[in-house]
């Protein structure tokens, strides 16, 4: 649940999101249209969310496969990730219906995903999640065992590697972050350059509410916003 926000400060909180997003590409000697913005609608009721595309959000992500199930119908057409932790006897369940897997942690969960999109003849494309801080409390493959599980992966049939997503400490500055978005954005770089088959690395996901513009900053191209746009959650 939120507390419901009106069209108007929606809006409001939309056209601030785009001036830092510009400001911060700028920054970064880019352009805002190279900049994806996700609206991550946990919690959003249908009716905002489909504002929400009427004004020009075409990406979103939910992160419960239950609740995604739950609305995805009732979503107007726009680009539908899938943002949460994703547990291997669930991947049947969302496989036909988004179009981009952000939270691949493991191998076992690329072989289900690989498997279960081979079963309905289609290629996903997905974004392996770096535990950048090395948390106990955090899902993803910690950096230095990450190029092992991207040759693996890349290698599976019917997934197609797009790049890396993270999601850094909850910090009190968003400055805090700005080295694991750093060290993010070169491990993108270093397996970029690779040129890896079987994968096209140019998505790197990270940068929520309080720190995506120093996410922009250090080279993020997808940022992943929840309560900059649609307001505080008040549980979950
Ligand atoms: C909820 C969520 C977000 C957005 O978080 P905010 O801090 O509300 O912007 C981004 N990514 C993931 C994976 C999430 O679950």
């Amino acid at each position: 649940m939120m507390e419901k926000l009106s069209a108007e400060e929606l809006l409001q909180n939309l056209n601030f999101i785009r001036e830092n997003i510009s400001n911060s590409a700028k920054k970064s000697g880019r352009n805002a249209e190279d900049i994806i913005l996700l609206a991550a609608t946990k919690t959003v009721d249908i009716e905002t969310i489909n504002f929400a595309i009427s004004q020009g959000i075409d990406y979103i992500g939910e992160n419960k496969v239950q609740e995604f199930l739950l609305k995805y119908q009732n979503i107007n057409p726009c680009h539908k990730h899938f943002i949460g932790h994703l547990q291997t006897n669930k991947v049947k369940d969302i496989i036909d219906k988004v179009e981009m897997i952000h939270s691949v942690d493991s191998l076992k969960l690329a072989r289900e995903i690989s498997k279960q999109a081979q079963k309905k003849s289609k290629t996903i494309d997905i974004l392996l999640e770096v535990n950048i801080a090395n948390e106990e409390s955090k899902w993803g493959f910690s950096p230095d065992k990450l190029m092992d599980a991207v040759k693996e992966i890349a290698s599976l049939p019917n997934v197609f590697l797009r790049g890396l997503m993270a999601i850094p400490p909850i910090c009190e500055k968003s400055e805090e972050n700005r080295k694991y978005f750093k060290e993010m954005y070169k491990l993108f770089i270093d397996i970029r350059d690779k040129k890896i088959d079987n994968s096209n690395m140019d998505i790197l996901s990270m940068g929520m509410s309080d720190d995506y513009s120093v996410a922009i900053e250090e080279g993020a191209n997808l940022i992943r916003l929840g309560t900059a746009l649609f307001g505080k959650r008040i549980y979950k």
